[in-house]
């Protein structure tokens, strides 16, 4: 089987991986380089446990086992480590209440902890007020997403796939049931089945196959597809694992940086005026972190980001096949880091005809009348989508 892949992003990758897994004819297509996307400006953090409805929770709790699989016995990508979060005001102790019992309904692995508990998985957390509740999810984890793709990327490659790159897609027909992809520089690619995995330009890519697949504008300022990631110098302090508090996430970034996310503030965020590492943006999410970890006053900030998210509109996943000859299949998700490995066997499979029930609530058709039935807020809490 002939495949073309459009989009060099997680996704795109491990699908990619997948396919040549099964001997198909793989040709990657990237408008830029592999990773210039959204893949690269994530916080990657592995995880399911505050994810909905359950089908949701379904593909993303398959998808956390997807990347245990994959790593096996130790990976350089992949950190098996948990997350620990806490909870102070009384709304949010509430809200982690009401998630540790649906976690306890579903099966998902949740422990609470005592802080002494808590200081003794993370030994430079700072002490939290009285009646602070802690909860850790051992099976959750969190990789860098560069090398993940490397990984899959080079999997793909050893498996025969071709990927070129700047490849920008500009046409994607289908021609008496061959497939023909025309790229910028009028290369013409002829292929059984044709997949888009380009991530936020998800809604443009599919306009080209003459197919449906509508996504929040990852362009809007302060919308729920806009969100500051913050890198910092090395910092000496211990940190092994994500931990989500009110008001900052952090998780290690290696070589001693840790990656910062404020929710909270994304609010602020504009993709047209990435934050200078001096903003008063940059300032506050700083000003967190020794609330957060010892060691950590005087830290510096290497790296300011604005990541945009590949959000389709009702905030869900999509994918499956946009056409009805079966030829133009899509997939596009928020959590594609979570997602990628499981992906990777899941499209693949379908693709060759295996339907994968994980995938049923989330097929392209669900917006063929043109209505979004519920689209996400901006207001987050962690680990919502
Ligand atoms: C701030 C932030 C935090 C996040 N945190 C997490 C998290 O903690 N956990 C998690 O699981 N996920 C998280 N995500 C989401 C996750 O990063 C994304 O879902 C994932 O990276 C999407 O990967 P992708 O391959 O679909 O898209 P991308 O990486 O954007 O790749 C798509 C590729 O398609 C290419 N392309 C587009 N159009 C064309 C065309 N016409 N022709 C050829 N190529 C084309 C692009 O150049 C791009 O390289 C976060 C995202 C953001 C922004």
């Amino acid at each position: 089987m002939r495949v073309v892949v459009i989009g060099a992003g997680v996704v795109g990758a491990a699908v990619a991986a997948g396919l040549t897994r099964r001997a198909a004819d793989v040709t990657v297509l990237e408008a830029r380089r592999p990773g210039a996307g959204t893949t690269t400006t994530s916080f990657a953090w592995i995880n399911a446990g505050n994810k909905n409805p359950d089908s949701y929770y379904a593909l993303n709790h398959a998808g956390v086992h997807a990347h245990h699989e994959f790593a096996g016995h130790g990976a350089p990508w992949f950190f098996p480590t948990g997350n620990l979060e806490w909870a102070v005001s009384d709304d949010d102790r509430s809200a982690l209440a009401r998630r540790i019992d649906k976690a306890h309904v579903r099966d998902y692995p949740v422990q609470q902890l005592t802080a002494e508990q808590a200081a003794a998985l993370e030994p430079d957390l700072i002490g939290q007020p009285a009646g602070t509740e802690y909860a850790f999810f051992p099976t959750e984890a969190h990789t860098y997403p560069a090398l993940l793709l490397a990984r899959l990327l080079g999997e793909a490659k050893d498996g025969g796939a071709t990927v070129i790159s700047p490849a920008q897609v500009t046409a994607v027909e289908n021609r008496a049931g061959t497939m023909s992809v025309e790229t910028a520089d009028s290369a013409r690619y002829n292929a059984d089945i044709v997949i888009s995995c380009a991530g936020r330009w998800t809604g443009q890519v599919a306009e080209l196959a003459g197919a449906y697949a509508p996504m929040l504008d990852p362009d809007l300022a302060g919308s729920a597809t806009v969100g500051f990631l913050a890198t910092t110098a090395l910092v000496p302090t211990r940190l092994s694992r994500v931990i989500t508090t009110p008001d900052l996430n952090v998780r290690p970034d290696g070589a001693g940086r840790l990656l910062l996310q404020t929710l909270d503030l994304d609010r602020l965020a504009d993709p047209t005026a990435p934050p200078a590492l001096e903003s008063a943006i940059a300032k506050e999410m700083l000003g967190r972190l020794p609330r957060v970890l010892r060691s950590t006053e005087g830290a510096a900030i290497e790296k300011m980001q604005v990541g945009q998210r590949a959000l389709p509109a009702d905030g869900l996943t999509i994918a499956g096949f946009a056409d009805t000859a079966a030829r133009f299949y899509v997939v596009a998700t928020h959590s594609g880091v979570t997602l990628a490995p499981l992906l990777a066997d899941l499209v693949a499979a379908e693709v060759h005809g295996e339907e994968a029930a994980l995938l049923g609530d989330f097929r392209p058709t669900r917006f063929a009348d043109g209505t979004v039935r519920s689209a996400p807020s901006a207001a987050r809490r962690p680990g919502e989508q």
